[in-house]
């Protein structure tokens, strides 16, 4: 069985203090020792969440650069993050496909550079609302799981993220329909083009306006293997979130 992943995106959210009481709160929880949980706080206070959480709580950076070293102002390496505990990335984030236009061959050049500097890769995919009123959602995703399969066939150390633009941040949640349809689309994918075990193994999990109210509807789902939570993330409730199948 796949283990149940939740991870906290928070974005360009945050201060010193306040992720300070986050991680206090997490720490102090009872959570579901049966899912697997990673927060990703800003670049600039991955090191200071690593010291402070426990045992057991991942740390995500929100997004890697696709060299080791180098002269490239303003970014950081798989390298670094792992020199700094940092055991996850998230890649292919719609705020930087869409705001930093990020394209689908680039993300795929930083999910090889992060597999192969050895961090988990949290591939985040999805269609916007007028892909999807145009009966392109599963054109889309696919195009976006296809750049990257053909630079890594190893997915033995990434989570697909399935996150619909128009869910994120707007409290527009997919209905448990929708998001079952398209995770089902992604694991057949999987079986097609990776292999049966990819498939069978690969955490696909659901975000966009994900809360302690719907979380636990989703999480039945049969192809629904966690969440990636912005918002939520930020709050107590994060906790519900994280033991949603308990
Ligand atoms: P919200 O949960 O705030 O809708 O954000 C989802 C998201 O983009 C997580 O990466």
């Amino acid at each position: 069985a796949r283990q149940f992943f939740v991870g906290g995106n928070f974005k360009m959210n945050g201060t010193i203090k306040s992720i300070q009481d986050i991680i206090r709160n997490l720490n102090d929880a009872k959570l579901d020792p049966k899912t697997e949980v990673v927060i990703a706080p800003p670049a600039l206070y991955l090191l200071t969440a690593r010291e402070a959480l426990r045992q057991g709580i991942e740390v995500a950076a929100q997004n890697v650069f696709d060299k080791p070293n180098g002269a490239f102002t303003g970014e950081i390496s798989a390298e670094q993050l792992k020199d700094s505990g940092v055991t996850w990335t998230l890649t292919g984030h719609s705020e930087r496909r869409v705001i930093l236009a990020e394209g689908d061959e680039f993300i795929a050049r930083k999910t090889k550079a992060a597999l192969d500097g050895g961090l988990g890769v949290i591939l985040c995919v999805g269609e916007t609302l007028e892909q999807r009123e145009d009966n392109k959602t599963i054109e889309v995703v696919t195009r976006q799981l296809k750049a990257v399969a053909e630079q890594t066939k190893d997915w033995s150390k990434v989570v697909v993220a399935y996150e619909p633009v128009w869910a994120i941040g707007t409290g527009k949640v997919a209905s448990t329909e929708q998001a079952q349809e398209v995770h089902a689309e992604i694991r057949k994918w999987l079986s097609s083009t990776i292999s049966k075990e990819a498939s069978e193994n690969t955490r696909v999990i659901y975000g966009g306006s994900v809360s302690e109210k719907n979380c636990r509807d989703l999480a039945q789902q049969a192809d629904i293997d966690g969440f990636l939570v912005g918002g939520a993330s930020l709050k107590p409730a994060f906790v519900d979130i994280i033991n949603a199948k308990a």
